[in-house]
């Protein structure tokens, strides 16, 4: 009788076991389906909102663009980067950070453990290059802002860096001073999980001088 119940337990006991490890499988297959999903409509998202930047013209730079500057990078990043507005380069190839900063930026990333193309989403305040490589307007930020939220909040990202003045006066002001700012933490967006970091832009001529030495 004794060996009878003991049996009958370890049967039990297979059962429940075999029972958890498939229900666990099943989760975990559900679960990364799931994922896969949460990322074919982020990325559709994205496209959505490039296709409707690409034959937007409401704000001047719409008239002066060769190509609009919508991203690079990992929409699954976790760190978003925000820079100012394209320049001739970033025009010409319609990828943002591709100058002489760009590629400052790029080996300052890769100095500190990053991939810039894995570990980053990259985008601007505004889509179109200002002429002259001037500094957008107000009003040219404005016009730009609601794809650029909605960039942020398809991407979610855990953090936000803001490159330059111009991208840290967009979220926080433009009473803001960067020298004064930068490095510390924000937390501003209401409706996205994220810190915002300011940082200092990085010019031409800061690039020149570090790219010169290798
Ligand atoms: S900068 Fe933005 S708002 Fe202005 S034309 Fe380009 S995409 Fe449109």
């Amino acid at each position: 009788m004794i060996n009878y119940s003991l049996y009958i337990f370890i049967r039990l006991n297979n059962y429940i076991y075999l029972l958890y490890f498939s229900l666990k499988r099943v989760v975990s297959d559900l679960n990364q389906k799931a994922n896969t999903v949460k990322i074919m409509l982020k990325e559709k998202e994205l496209e959505e909102i490039k296709k409707e930047c690409e034959c937007c013209q409401k704000c001047e730079l719409g008239k002066t663009r060769n190509k609009i500057v919508f991203s690079d990078g990992n929409p699954n990043a976790k760190i978003l980067l925000i820079g100012e507005a394209p320049g001739a380069d970033e025009d010409a190839s319609g990828v943002p950070f591709v100058g002489r900063a760009g590629k400052f930026l790029t080996k300052i990333m890769e100095e500190c453990g990053f991939n810039r193309k894995e570990d980053f989403y990259i985008c601007n305040t505004v889509k179109c290059r200002p002429p002259e490589n001037r500094v957008p307007t107000d009003d040219e930020k404005k016009c730009c802002e609601d794809y650029l939220l909605r960039q942020i909040k398809s991407v979610n990202p855990k953090m936000v860096v803001l490159c330059g003045a111009t991208s840290a006066k967009t979220f926080l002001g433009n009473k803001i001073k960067i020298s004064q700012i930068r490095g510390k933490m924000y937390k501003i967006l209401d409706n996205i999980d994220a810190m915002v970091l300011p940082m200092q832009q990085m010019r031409g001529g800061m690039a020149d001088m570090f790219l010169s030495e290798e």
